[in-house]
This record gives structure tokens, sequence and C-alpha cells, in this order.
């Protein structure tokens, strides 16, 4: 049975990279009847808080990805944040000093930091030199009784470490690369490497999937799954996200957070479908994919191990895509907040599907629907076509084709359109010629939803005065 982890720090907020780790765990589950669980790593009480947490899992179930375990819900290997696992690490701590693969360091930070400047001023490698390796069992007494507080190192074998990774095929990591490495802090809170693995051990994950920038940390791990004596788990590491000049995708590439998009008006499937295309290419013409069909669709053997170069016109693209394809109560329900002056207004869900096609997120939405708005000052180019013979005659016969017949739906609105056009049939001129003098008289604008649109939205009665001002009539 597959169990599966996202293990984010709660230090920010979520990531458009942990979003897609998040993502391609989520879909694995999902696609194999497995198990996702949720881990919050917020060993390091400095930089991680509540607030942060709450605001990932915000952001997950924004983004539709539910788990089955986690700190919320719970789950049969509870705790689920690493901060409440304190004795399940000192637990498995001891389970390694017995067996002699750990061993007190007395070591302070300040004396590591120098020997490790001298190393590698020296041209040494500047791993651990292991001068706590052998202290006999007298002097740790001596020294414990002594006040000092030693953390606890684990002794690394000297072999090569290899192993098979999902993505990345054989990787090796040749005898002394890796340096004997701190498991419990001497102040008694556990390491990165070792409460990852104590929790991916104990909550029996089947599959590590994650970064490739924890790939050098995997022959860390499998040595403590080695000697903790739990079987290992499979590890897939993925590309990273990388932004359009090739550098890890951050800030100085635009919006990085999940939440930045959701404020910006991208709709989640599409970013989730975005995220899912980064590394991996659906079958031919089947691009816009929401969920459930990408956990259809989607097989993580198929992730490519190039680099994922985020591409914003992409995903623009892809949001549209979304937009339009989606049931439009549902649209109008989301679009809502987005046009907070206009959500309450009857005709809220016409004014939507008459800006849809010119919209590629929901915070354009406010700026397109302005031309339901007062009226503006017509600029230049917007004036031009309300000067002339033709304009003035356009105008006239709109308001008496309006004062002849009502207009109670959109098909009457379309019909007026099309009234229009018939009276000027005979008269040689462009569509535009008689569309654009009724489109600036109603809007003061040359551009904007269709003009039936225009005319529903704003009622007989409406477009009557608007006309009447125009016309000075
Ligand atoms: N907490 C780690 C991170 O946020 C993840 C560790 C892992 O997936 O093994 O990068």
């Amino acid at each position: 049975m597959v169990r599966v982890r996202f293990a984010p720090s709660p230090t920010g907020h979520l990531h458009l990279g942990s979003a897609r780790t998040a993502l391609f765990n989520w879909l694995f589950a999902r696609g194999q009847g497995g198990t996702f669980i949720l881990r919050i790593e917020d060993t390091d009480p400095e930089r991680s808080s509540r607030s942060m947490e709450e605001s990932i899992l915000r952001d997950l179930k924004w983004l539709g990805l539910d788990w089955d375990e986690g700190p919320d819900v719970g789950g049969p290997h509870a705790p689920y944040r690493q901060s409440e696992r304190g004795e399940v690490y000192r637990e498995h701590a001891r389970l390694l000093v017995e067996k002699g693969l750990a061993y007190p360091c007395f070591c302070t930070p300040e004396q590591l930091e120098e020997k490790k400047r001298r190393a590698l001023a020296e041209g040494r490698s500047p791993l651990y030199d292991g001068s706590c390796r052998d202290l006999s069992p007298g002097e740790i007494r001596r020294r414990e009784a002594g006040g000092e507080r030693p953390a606890l190192r684990f002794r690394v074998p000297e072999r090569e470490i290899a192993f098979q990774d999902l993505v990345h095929g054989l990787v090796r990591f040749p005898v002394g690369s890796v340096g004997d490495f701190i498991i419990l802090r001497s102040d008694g809170r556990a390491g990165f490497h070792f409460s990852v693995v104590v929790d991916d051990a104990t909550m029996g994950i089947t599959h590590v999937i994650r970064g490739e920038d924890h790939l050098t940390n995997t022959a860390r791990h499998l040595l403590l799954f080695e000697a903790l004596g739990y079987p290992a788990p499979m590890y897939l590491h993925h590309s990273l996200l990388l932004g359009p000049d090739g550098g890890k995708m951050s800030k100085r590439h635009g919006a990085t957070a999940v939440r930045e998009y959701r404020e910006m008006g991208y709709l989640p499937q599409a970013l989730a479908n975005y995220l899912a295309l980064l590394s991996w290419s659906p079958p031919e013409g089947r691009e816009v994919l929401d969920l459930g069909e990408l956990v259809e669709l989607f097989d993580i053997g198929d992730l490519s191990r190039s680099p994922a170069v985020f591409d914003r016109e992409r995903l623009d693209w892809l949001n549209g895509k979304h937009l339009r394809r989606m049931p439009l109560e549902e649209l109008v329900r989301v679009a809502g907040p987005f046009a907070p002056r206009w959500s309450g207004h009857p005709l809220f869900p016409v004014m939507v599907e008459s800006v849809l096609d010119n919209i590629t997120n929901l915070g354009e939405l406010p700026g397109c629907l302005e031309a339901y708005g007062e009226p503006v000052e017509p600029e230049e180019r917007a004036a031009e076509w309300l000067r002339g013979e033709v304009a003035a005659k356009v105008l006239e016969k709109a308001a008496q084709l309006l004062r002849e017949h009502d207009i109670r739906s959109l098909e009457d609105a379309q019909e007026a359109v099309a009234r229009l056009r018939r009276a000027f049939a005979g008269h040689d001129l462009k569509p535009k010629e008689i569309l654009m003098p009724l489109r600036v008289a109603l809007t003061g604008r040359d551009r904007g939803p269709a003009l039936h649109y225009l005319i529903y939205v704003l009622g007989r009665e409406e477009c009557l005065r608007r006309l009447r001002l125009e016309r000075g009539a």
C-alpha cells in the first residue's frame, strides 16, 4: 500500500516549488489508491510558526490537495508535527547508542566552526574529524558530570552508498563523502536528517518524493534506515523549479507563493495543471486538465529529469482555458470577491460571461467591468467615432429602435444590434462604423464587452439616457 508524505517546514508561505512537490505526492497517492500524509517539519522553533503552518494548510486545500493523515485530522501515527515528536526521536536515538551506532560529541559549535575553517584552509575535507568518536566511557561520564551537554552523532560506516532513484537511476556516494553527523543536538532536539528518517520509518512511508535539492541527503537517510532496522522507502527526486534565467525560482522572478497567485485571480485547477505540466507531458492534445483528469493520466514514472522552468505566459494561457471551461455558476461564485462592486448586481453572471474572452485571471475582472460603470469622457481615439454625419444618424436610429423595442433579454439586445445593422445595410458602411459610435456613446470607450451585452446589462432606459446625453437631446 502506497504511503507518501508532503513535509513542509512552516517557515514561509507555500512556495510554487513546494506546491509542485505536494502535487506529485498527492497525484501518486490518489492514482495508486494510497495514503497522502501531511507532516509539519517545525523542528526549528526560531524560523517556524503556527501562522505559516495555517497558511500552508490553507493553500494546499485551495489547490484541492487533501490529506488522509495530518496535524489537523490526526491519524494512526499522530502527532504529525515534528515539534511534538521529541520522545519518538529520543527513543530511536537511544537505540542507536545501544547498538554503538551513535556517540556523544562534546565539540562546541565554535570548535566545529574553527575545525571546518582550518580544514578548508588546508585543503582538507570539512567533514567532522571524529574527535569524539572513540571517547572512553569513563571520559564521557567525567565530562557529563562536569556539566557538559553532548550532542549525539551518528557513526557513518566507511563504505560506498548507492541507491536507485526513480528519476535519476543509480546514484552513488563514494566512501568518505559523508561525515559523522548530529542526530540529537545538545539541547535534546533532533537533527534534520534524523527526524525526517525516524518519521518516514515510523509512519511507514513507502515512497519519498521530493526535490532534487535533497538528493545528497539521501545518503545519510539510507544509512539511518539501515541502522534503525527499518526498510528504506523508494526515492524519487524531481527537478527543481527554476526562474526564466535558470536560477532557482525566487522573488526576483516575481510572485513565488501560491497565495500570491490565488490573490491575483488564478484558479487552483489551472495552477495545479500548470505545475504538473512543468515536468510531465500529457497525451497529445490533452493539456487542459483538472485534478481528477490529472489523477487519471499522470504517471510519476514519466517525470522528466530536466529542470522545470517557470513560464508565466503558459500559466496565463492555461488559466484562461480553465476560466472558460468552468461552469458559469461556479465561475461567478469565485469571481465575486474579485469584483465586489459588481457581484451584487442581478446581471453579474452575464457581465462575467461578457468579458470572459478578455481576461487571463480574475484580477483583471474589475478593470474589464468598468465598461458597465458611468460613461467616461472619451479619449481622442474614441471621440473620433462620434464625429460626423454617419455617427449622428446611427445614434438617432439606435435611440429610435430602443424606444420602439424593449430589451428584456440578451436575445432582445442581440436583435437590437442586428436591427441597427440592417437599418444601414444599403449604406456601404463597415460594421465598425455602425457599432462604434453606439459603443462610445454608451460607455465613452472604444473597447469592451460585445455591444449586445452592454445594451442588455445597462437596460433600455439607461441606454436611452446615455444616448440623449450624447446627442444633447
Ligand atoms: N522539510 C523539508 C523541506 O521543506 C522536506 C524534507 C523531505 O522531504 O525529506 O524541504
